[in-house]
C-alpha cells in the first residue's frame, strides 16, 4: 500500500510535468474518464529463474547501512524514523528488490482477478486473498510459458484449494494441464493436482486471438525463448500494458521492421525481460532466452512506451548491483535522448528522430503502479 501511495504521488508529478494527464481523482471528479480507463499493476514476483531471499548477513548489512545513514539525524519519534526510512534512506538499504519468481496481478474494476504467470509470487498473492476473506472468486491466470519459475507458485496458491473459486488458466502452449499435473506428482510434490478444491479449466489461445476478460482486451505475441513464450498486451479504455517476459531479442530486433515494436507500440507500461547487460546478452548468455537493459530501452523508444519496467532479474544480482544496473540503464537512456536531439532530419545517414520512454524503472516485489 505504501509503495502504491508513493508511486501515485510520483505518477502525478510525472504526468503533471508532461502536461499530459491530470491526477486520477480530479479526472474522475470532472467526469472526463471513467474507472475503466485505469488499471493497477501489482508486482508479486519479479525475480527470474529461481526464488532468492536476502541472507542473514545481507539483512544485517542493510541494518548497519541504515544506522550509519541515520547518524546525526533527529529521529526521536516513530513518525520521524518512518519518514527518514521512506524518503531519505537509499532503496538498497531500506528495502529489497525481492526474490519471488514472476507473478503480476493486474487489478481492474472487475470482480474477477487477472494474473500473469504463476511463479512463487503467486503464493503471497493467494495469501492476500485469504486474509481478505474473499471467496467464490474467478481468477484468470495467463501463463507466458511452462518453465518452472513461471508455474512453481501454483501448488501454493491458496484460492486453488477453496471450493467455490474458479481458476481459468490461459496460455498459448499445448499440454498446459498435463505440465501442471506433472509438477504435482511424486516424487516432485506431496499433494496431487486433484486435491485442488476450486474449479480449474484451461483455455488455449493463439497469436491474433483477442481474449476479453476482466473488462480488458488481451492479445498474445509469440516470443523467442527456448520452448517459446508468449507476451500479452492488456488494453482497457485508453490504457495499455504489455507483459513481456522470457524473450530474447537478437540483432534483427534492430531492423526497420520488427513485429514486436508494433505489438508494444504506445503502451503506458512495458514489463520487459532484462536480466542482462548488453555485453552479457551478446556474450556467454546469448541463446539463454533473455534480453538486456539496453535492448529494453531501444525497443521501448521505438515502441513509444511511456514507462519501461525491467523485469525477471538475475538471481545472482544483489540489491547494490541492481541499483548500479538501473543507473547504467538511465545513463544509456539519457545519452540516447541527447543523440536524438542532435539529429538532423532529412540528412542521409543521420539518426531519425524518435520517441523515448519517459522513464525506466526496475520492478520489485511489492511495487504497485497505477494507470
Ligand atoms: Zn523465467
Ligand atoms: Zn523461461
Amino acid at each position: 500500500m505504501m509503495a502504491e501511495i508513493g508511486f501515485f504521488k510520483l505518477r502525478y508529478a510525472q504526468m503533471k510535468s508532461m502536461g499530459k494527464w491530470d491526477c486520477k481523482n480530479s479526472l474522475e471528479t470532472k467526469g472526463w474518464v471513467d474507472w475503466q480507463e485505469f488499471m493497477k499493476v501489482h508486482f508479486k514476483g519479479t525475480r527470474g529463474s529461481i526464488p532468492t531471499a536476502p541472507t542473514a548477513l545481507e539483512t544485517r548489512e542493510k541494518v548497519v547501512a541504515a544506522l550509519l545513514a541515520a547518524r546525526g539525524k533527529d529521529l526521536r519519534s516513530e513518525g520521524q524514523i518512518r519518514e527518514f526510512v521512506e524518503k531519505q534512506l537509499p532503496f538498497q538499504h531500506g528495502a529489497t528488490y525481492g526474490g519471488n519468481t514472476p507473478c503480476v496481478h493486474v487489478e481492474t474494476d472487475s470482480d474477477e482477478c487477472l494474473i500473469f504467470d504463476g511463479g512463487s509470487g503467486l503464493r503471497p498473492f493467494g495469501n492476500e486473498i485469504k486474509e481478505q476473506g474473499l471467496t467464490n472468486k474467478t481468477f484468470h491466470l495467463f501463463l507466458s510459458h511452462l518453465h518452472y519459475d513461471h508455474i512453481q507458485g501454483i501448488p501454493f496458491f491458496f484460492p486453488a484449494y477453496q471450493p467455490g473459486n474458479k481458476i481459468i488458466i490461459h496460455g498459448g502452449h499445448d499440454g498446459v494441464e498435463n505440465a501442471l499435473r506433472e509438477q504435482m506428482k511424486p516424487p516432485f510434490f506431496p499433494i496431487s493436482f486433484d486435491m485442488f478444491g476450486a474449479e480449474i479449466s484451461f483455455k488455449k489461445h493463439s497469436p491474433g486471438d483477442v481474449v476479453e476478460v476482466c473488462g480488458t482486451r488481451i492479445t498474445l505475441f509469440e516470443q523467442d525463448h527456448p520452448g517459446t513464450s508468449y507476451g500479452y498486451r492488456i488494453e482497457s479504455g485508453g490504457t495499455s500494458i504489455v507483459y513481456s517476459t522470457d524473450a530474447e531479442h537478437r540483432n534483427e530486433a534492430l531492423s526497420h521492421k520488427y513485429p514486436y515494436v508494433d505489438f508494444i507500440r504506445g503502451a503506458n507500461l512495458l514489463i520487459f525481460d532484462a536480466p542482462y547487460t548488453h555485453s552479457q546478452s551478446i556474450g556467454n548468455r546469448e541463446d539463454w532466452g533473455h534480453s538486456s537493459n539496453v535492448m529494453g530501452v531501444e525497443l521501448a523508444a521505438r515502441g513509444e512506451i511511456e514507462t519501461l519496467a525491467l523485469f525477471h532479474h538475475d538471481p545472482s544480482t544483489s540489491d547494490e548491483d541492481m541499483i548500479k544496473f538501473l543507473a547504467h540503464t538511465k545513463k544509456f537512456l539519457e545519452r540516447s535522448k541527447i543523440m536524438v536531439k542532435e539529429t538532423r532530419p532529412g540528412i542521409p545517414g543521420s539518426l531519425a528522430p524518435r520517441a523515448h520512454p519517459y522513464d525506466v524503472i526496475l520492478a520489485y516485489d511489492g511495487l504497485s503502479l497505477e494507470f
